[in-house]
Formats: C-alpha cells, sequence, structure tokens
C-alpha cells in the first residue's frame, strides 16, 4: 500500500461520465477554439473568482507575460518576484522586457516578505508580483500599501491558489489582475495546458484578450501585432466541469493539512504550516514542512511507500539561468530554506488513514534521527 502524492487518474474516474459527456459535446459542435465552451467557462470561473472578467489563455505562465504586456510598464522596468517560486513567475517578468528583482520569502508563510521587497525598491522598480504560493494568500494588505506609496502595479500569481481567499475575499482581485495556470497537477487542472487571466478593469481584460489572440477582437481586424494564446474549447468544457467540484476537493484539501497539523505538532525539527488566521483561506495546492534532514527524510518516506515532492530544489537566485543577477549569494532565508522544503502528499484522494500513515512515518523518522535529551 503506497500513498500517491497526486491522483490524477482518480479523480477522472470519480467523475468519468460527466467528463466523458463534456469532451463528445465540445467534439460534436467542433467547438475546438473559441466558442460556447470557452465563453461558459470564463464566466464561470469569473464568478467563482468574484471578478468581472476571465480571459482563458493557453497556459499560466502565458497569462502572466500577456498580463505584463498589458499593463505596458516602461521596458526595462525593474519587477519584484519572490525568490521561492517556479521559474514561470520571473520568466515571465524577463519575456516582457523588464529586469527580475529577487525579494526573499517570509520563513513562515513562505510568501513575499514586504519588509524585503521594500528595501529592494528603487527609481526604476514598477511593478510586484505576488504569487499566493502552495494555495496560501500573501500578505496582502503590507504589499498593497507598499505599492500605493511608491505607485507600483500588483500582479498576483495565483497558479497555485483557485479559491483562496485573504480576509474573506478571493485572491487575484487584489492588484490589478490574478494569472492562473490550469496544469493538470494544479488544484483546478485541465486535461493538458491552460491559463486565464481574472481582472476588474474592463480596459486590461479587453487588452489582455486581444493580445492573446493575435491584436484583434473580431476575424481580421488586429489592431496590433499580438500572439496566439488561447484556452482550446476542450479543456474549457473540462474545467466547467471540475470547477463544480472545486469546492469539495478544496475542503477536503483543508481538512487533509489540519489533520497533518494535528498529528505533526510538536517536532522538535520539523516545521509545520501555521494554521491560516482569521478570513484567510488557504487552498493547500501544496502541503510543505520543513525539516533539516530532508533529504533523508524523503528517501525514508519513500522506503515506507510515501511519494513526497520538493518545491523547489533551488531557489530561483541559485538557479544558473539568473546566475547574471548575481543574488545566489545573498544570505537570504529563501536561498537557505530550499535544501530543507518537502511536500507531503495532498489531494483530495486521501483518506484519514492515508494521512495517519504519513504522519506516523514523519514520526519514526523524527524518533529515530534526533537523540533524546
Ligand atoms: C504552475 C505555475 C505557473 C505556470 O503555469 P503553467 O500553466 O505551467 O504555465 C506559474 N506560476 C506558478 C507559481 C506556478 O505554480
Amino acid at each position: 500500500m503506497s500513498v500517491r502524492f497526486l491522483d490524477l487518474a482518480g479523480q477522472y474516474l470519480s467523475i468519468q461520465k460527466e467528463i466523458d459527456a463534456a469532451i463528445s459535446s465540445v467534439i460534436t459542435a467542433s467547438a475546438f477554439i473559441g466558442g460556447r465552451y470557452v465563453a461558459a467557462f470564463e464566466e464561470e470561473f469569473a464568478a467563482y473568482q468574484r471578478a468581472a472578467h476571465c480571459v482563458g489563455v493557453g497556459n499560466g505562465t502565458d497569462a502572466l507575460e500577456i498580463f505584463l504586456e498589458a499593463l505596458d510598464l516602461p521596458s526595462g522596468s525593474e519587477v519584484l518576484v519572490p525568490a521561492n517560486t517556479f521559474i514561470a513567475t520571473s520568466e515571465a517578468v524577463t519575456r516582457s522586457g523588464h529586469r527580475v528583482v529577487f525579494c526573499d520569502c517570509d520563513p513562515q508563510s513562505y510568501t513575499i516578505d514586504p519588509a524585503d521587497a521594500a528595501r529592494r525598491i528603487t527609481s526604476r522598480t514598477r511593478a510586484i508580483i505576488a504569487v499566493h504560493l502552495y494555495g496560501q494568500p500573501c500578505a496582502m494588505d503590507e504589499l498593497m500599501a507598499l505599492a500605493r506609496e511608491h505607485g507600483l502595479k500588483v500582479v498576483e500569481d495565483c497558479a497555485q491558489a483557485h479559491g483562496a481567499e485573504y480576509k474573506g475575499r478571493r485572491v487575484g482581485t487584489f492588484g490589478e489582475a490574478g494569472t492562473f495556470s490550469f496544469y493538470p497537477g494544479k488544484n483546478l487542472g485541465a486535461y493538458g495546458d491552460g491559463g486565464a487571466i481574472v481582472t476588474n478593469n474592463d480596459d486590461l481584460a479587453h487588452r489582455c484578450r486581444m493580445i492573446a489572440n493575435h491584436g484583434r477582437i473580431g476575424k481580421y481586424d488586429h489592431e496590433f501585432e499580438g500572439r496566439n494564446s488561447r484556452l482550446d474549447g476542450l479543456q474549457a468544457a473540462i474545467l466547467s466541469v471540475k470547477l463544480r467540484h472545486l469546492e469539495g476537493w478544496l475542503e477536503r484539501r483543508i481538512a487533509v493539512a489540519g489533520l497533518y497539523r494535528e498529528l505533526l505538532s510538536g517536532l522538535a525539527d520539523i516545521v509545520v504550516p501555521d494554521s491560516p488566521g482569521e478570513g484567510m483561506r488557504h487552498v493547500y495546492h501544496l502541503f510543505v514542512i520543513r525539516c533539516r534532514e530532508r533529504d533523508r527524510l524523503q528517501a525514508f518516506l519513500k522506503t515506507r511507500g510515501i511519494e513526497t515532492g520538493v518545491h523547489y530544489p533551488q531557489a530561483l537566485p541559485k538557479l544558473a539561468a539568473y546566475a547574471y543577477l548575481g543574488q545566489a549569494g545573498e544570505g537570504m532565508f529563501a536561498n537557505r530554506a530550499d535544501g530543507e522544503l518537502l511536500s507531503l502528499p495532498m489531494g483530495e484522494h486521501l483518506s484519514d488513514a492515508d494521512v495517519r500513515r504519513v504522519a506516523e512515518a514523519v514520526r519514526e523518522f523524527h524518533a529515530e534521527s534526533t537523540p533524546t535529551p
């Protein structure tokens, strides 16, 4: 008996009839690109995120890139990005002609540290990307205050945070826009690539829609050169089905996190995520613990048939891709913590018994590796 990190096949089997019917209706209608399935999902997802607009695009990386292009910042602007995120976040900044400035993350939430971000603001800084990492909302009050003070745009990378809330309000609606990924393993995942931009700004939504579709709205009325990055009909129809189940799945993730927290408390060398405060909704795309003996713990869990992950093995400043920035040697928490983070199995596929097995194995490792005082 193993404990899977993720179980996409199991999830499909639980909703197979609905998914198969949706796929078949898209094909029967030949609504492959654009069309009513895309329009319907965009409307449903905007309503779900409690925002005015949703623009479907090809993937979550494009969502960031397209939105940064729509913002039309002066080229070469400095954009603040957390050091602990997936490379897509910083890649989008560079690809849209701007300069990445990595900021440290908070040692408890792992999201961007507003105080460190403040220290890195210069006369060229124009934007902050708030990544709601692991499904946990960033410190939005602090970030928005900082942005107001310095005239910065805030873009929220919500690729891991569908349905997450900060003080009762959905993420993605604090800054100029929230960008989403529907990569299969995300909390709301397609059966291929997909992404979206969610915003309350009518003009930016319109501009994103044009950029993503060759600079046009109608068939051949190209107002400028855009690109081709569209959410397709099959993925949209699949996402509409899955969106109906999302709240139930998220609630199960939250319950699993609560059980992990209860069962893993009081271990000296294991740091477990805090329970979110009042009004905060962490949707646990990942349940990440910190342990100095991370590699040994991961290997031990593997011998017990427990799958784990590492997000991410190297803080971004340490990657070869960012050697040119010279931030690898900075004594940031993010640059030190990357060797200690471990993602435990997480998802609606886990039973309470699975969670207990994982927690017992972690406790067993801890008992064996920690000398009793
Ligand atoms: C997955 C992810 C992305 C990129 O999404 P894709 O759909 O894979 O392009 C961007 N940012 C973060 C934080 C992610 O986790």
